[in-house]
Parts: structure tokens; sequence; C-alpha cells
């Protein structure tokens, strides 16, 4: 009898973890991506704030699936799925055959109905995102050091930052280290009181999903670091010179959201049921109902557990589902997901995290050096491992900034200004 087929399309954190977990199962596997590499998002960050280089925290597919015999990687983008013929449509190449499919294609940003916000205010998702966003960051640093107009200066020197959930309170706090600390050495006109670092959250609180004792502390060591928290307050406009803020208007070349994500369109392929944010509504084993030859993971899932829990849009989620739903394909059978949540955690600046595993919280020191190892102990591949380990070491004891490179275009022009 011939092998099933199982197409996973999507090699990031779920998509990846089900290729791996199906290594020794006997099926042949096609994994889809329409990027080469495998992204490592939770780092994003650090590349938009010069701390690492984008290959630190990428790694090419092919090179990670290279001793797995039995998968075949394939670039290109999936734009739809022939539910009935079982094949899955691609833009470039021909339609692929699946026994069996797994969509792990993840989410993108959403501007809760606003997307004329996207070209002022970038987020990050992809490489190319944030090193856009490094280049903006590095501009408005570069222009300020010239402009001799206060005004002017004062809105180059303006960082906004919107969503204080885990990555807008790592963005912000690198902002500040960067602007305040690392940079302010090398230029002659910029002191490190001089910039200004704005985190906005909507809500009352930041790391809305953490104990209140621990937002509190993330608050405060993020003001420690000279960022200016303003909660409770929503935005309601961004321009390319200036953002409102509860009614009030802040001139800013350098806004960056963090605010909100919509799945990616796996529902509307599928024809199937989604939730406000896209995520298609997933039985209790992750298949799609009336479709049980149908998986869909990750970020691009609505899963909601027995206790009436809908699950983050979290890396360990995407992994434990990918793996779970190469346990059923290997077992050929359906198993009720189970999700095992270690806990959550966020950095602030240059040594300090907080942690939440339930019973026990962590913030300090010591909460960053775990952040540290769990996040080098879980990037893909031992030269990024060992990359990412001396660099951070390297700008612990240095506040250098390796990766400060303004890439792009020949002539480099920030939003709006023409001057
Ligand atoms: C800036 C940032 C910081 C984060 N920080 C953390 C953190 O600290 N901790 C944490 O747990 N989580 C964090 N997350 C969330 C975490 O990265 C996601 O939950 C996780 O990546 C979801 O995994 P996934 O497999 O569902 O999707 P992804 O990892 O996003 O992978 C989706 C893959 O599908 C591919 N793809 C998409 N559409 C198509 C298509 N049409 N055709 C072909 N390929 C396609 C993409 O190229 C990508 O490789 C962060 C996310 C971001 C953006």
């Amino acid at each position: 009898m011939a092998r099933q087929h199982v197409v996973i399309v999507g090699a990031g954190f779920g998509g990846l973890a089900a290729a791996r977990a199906l290594a020794h199962a006997d099926v042949e596997i096609t994994l889809i991506d329409r990027r080469n590499h495998h992204l490592f998002q939770p780092l994003l960050y650090q590349v938009a704030t010069a701390g690492l280089s984008p290959a630190d925290i990428a790694a090419p597919i092919r090179s990670i699936l290279r001793g797995q015999r039995n998968a075949r990687v394939l670039l290109d983008t999936v734009v739809g799925v022939d539910r009935e013929a079982r094949r899955v449509i691609l833009a470039e190449g021909c339609p692929i055959a699946y026994d069996r499919l797994i969509l792990a294609t993840g989410a993108r940003h959403s501007y809760f109905g606003r997307d004329e916000w996207a070209v002022h205010a970038p987020g990050i998702k992809t490489i190319d995102d944030a090193t856009a966003v490094r280049r903006k960051v590095l501009l408005a640093l570069e222009r300020a050091e010239s402009e001799t107009d206060p005004a002017r200066r004062q809105a180059l020197l303006t960082f906004a930052v919107i969503g204080g959930g885990p990555t807008g309170v790592e963005m912000a706090g690198a902002i500040a280290e960067l602007a305040r600390r690392s940079v302010s050495r090398d230029f002659r006109s910029i002191t490190p009181h001089c910039s200004r670092v704005l985190l906005i959250e909507a809500g009352p609180r930041l790391l809305g999903a953490f104990p209140e004792s621990l937002s509190d502390k993330a608050q405060s060591a993020i003001e420690e670091l000279g960022v200016t928290v303003l909660s409770g307050k929503p935005v309601t406009a961004i321009t390319d010179r200036s953002i409102d803020v509860a009614g009030i208007r802040i001139p800013t070349h350098t806004v960056i959201w963090a605010a909100g994500v919509e799945a990616s369109p796996a529902a509307l392929w599928l024809d199937a049921a989604a939730d406000r944010a896209g995520r298609l509504m997933v039985k209790q084993d992750l298949t799609v109902p009336g479709y049980p030859e149908i998986s869909v993971i990750g970020d691009t899932a609505s899963f909601t557990d027995p206790s009436g829990r809908t699950l983050p849009g979290v890396a360990p989620v995407a992994k434990q589902q990918g793996r779970h739903v190469a346990r059923m394909i290997a077992r050929d059978r359906s198993l009720p997901f189970r999700y095992r949540d270690f806990g959550n955690l966020a950095t602030i600046g240059r040594h300090r995290a907080v942690i939440d595993f339930g019973r026990l919280r962590l913030s300090g020191t010591f909460a960053w050096l775990l952040w540290c190892t769990a996040h080098i102990f879980f990037l893909a591949g031992y030269r990024n491992r060992l990359l990412v380990g001396a660099n951070w070491l390297w700008s612990y004891l240095t506040f250098e900034r390796g990766a400060r490179l303004i890439t792009g275009e020949s002539a480099p022009a920030l939003n709006g200004d023409t001057a």
C-alpha cells in the first residue's frame, strides 16, 4: 500500500514541530512555506533594535530537515485548498494532492480596521519588517544629530510603541536602551536624556495576560529605563509625523505597532467558521469540523479547551499542537489535545524579566537569566545558539549594539521627511 502523503503548510513553530515529530512515521511529508527559512519570532524585536542580525534568529528550512529522509521542502505560497479533491493550490507550482493536511500558516498584523495606519506604524512579523523598523529607528537618530530646529529634533527623538503586551514591552525597553545608552556615546548632540520612548496601551495595564503583581513590576522596570507608559489611552490617529493618544497630538517620526494580530486566511480557504481574529475554530482533536483529514494548528487555529479557555497565540501552543497532530497521524486515530502550560515570560531591557509559572512568579535578574537560557535553548541550530549567546554577553558587558546597520535604499528618507 502507498504511504500516506502528509502536506504541511507553514514551517513556523507548529509546522516544523509536526514535520519533525513525523520523522519515523511511515508517511511521505511535503512541507510548503513561502519563505526559505524558519524564523524565531520571539527575538525579532532584537533585530529591529540592532541587537542581533537577521541570520542569528533564522535558519534555512532545508538545512533543518536535511537529515529527515521522508520530508521534502517546497518554496511556494499556498493560495487555497480544494477540500473535495484534497489538493492544496499553490501560487506558482501545480496543485499538490494530500491524504492528510496540516495548516500552520500563523498570523499577521491587524490594525483593527485602520489599515491605513500600517504604512506609518509598521509591526514586526518577518525579517523584512524587523530590518525596516531598524532602519526607521536608526535613521531618526541620524537625522536628529544634525537637526537644528528643537521641535523637529524632539519629534525625531520621540519613539512610540503601540501595544503593551510582551512584544511591546520588549520593544520599548530595547529602544530606550538603544537610544538612551548605546548610541548616545557615538553621537555628539544626542545625550542619554534627550530621547523619549512612549509605550501606549489601550487597556488598563501592561502585560494584561500576566498577574497584576508582575505587570506592576514590569511597569516599574520599564519606567526605570526611561520609558513613559500611557495605559488606558487609545490611539485615535497616526500620520507620518504624529500620533494622537486620547485626543492629545504627539509629534513623532517613529511609531511601531505591537498591538494586534489576525490569523492567516486558512478559514477562508476552507470556508470554515472563524473567531473574531480570523482563527479557524477547530475541534478538540484540532481537526476541521466535517474534515477529519485536515488539521489546523498554532496561531491560525482557535482552540477552546473543555474548561472554556481559548489558547493564546504563542510558540509553545503551536509546537505542542504540531506534535499532537503528528501523533494522531502516526497512530491513525483521533486524540483530544491537552495543552501543558509551562508559563509566560517577558523581558524588560538588558537584565530584567518577569515570569509567571502559575504558583511561582519571578522577576528581576534571575528571571532574565532564565529568559535568556530558554530563548537560547529553543533557537534552531547550534550556530545560532552560540552566536546569540556570545552577542548577548558582549552587549551586556559593553552596551554595544553590533547590528546597527541602516540597509535598504541608497538615499534614505524618513516618512514625510523631505527637508
Ligand atoms: C514579534 C513577535 C514576538 C513574539 N514573542 C513571543 C514570545 O516571546 N513567546 C511566545 O511564545 N510567542 C511569541 N510570539 C508568538 C509566536 O511567534 C507565534 O505564536 C508562533 O510563531 C506561532 O507559530 P505558527 O507555527 O502558528 O506560525 P508561524 O511561526 O508564524 O509560522 C507560519 C509559517 O507559515 C508560513 N506561511 C504563512 N502563510 C503561508 C502561505 N500562504 N503559504 C506558504 N507558507 C505560508 C510563514 O512563512 C511562516 O513560516 C511572538 C510573535 C511575534 C510576531
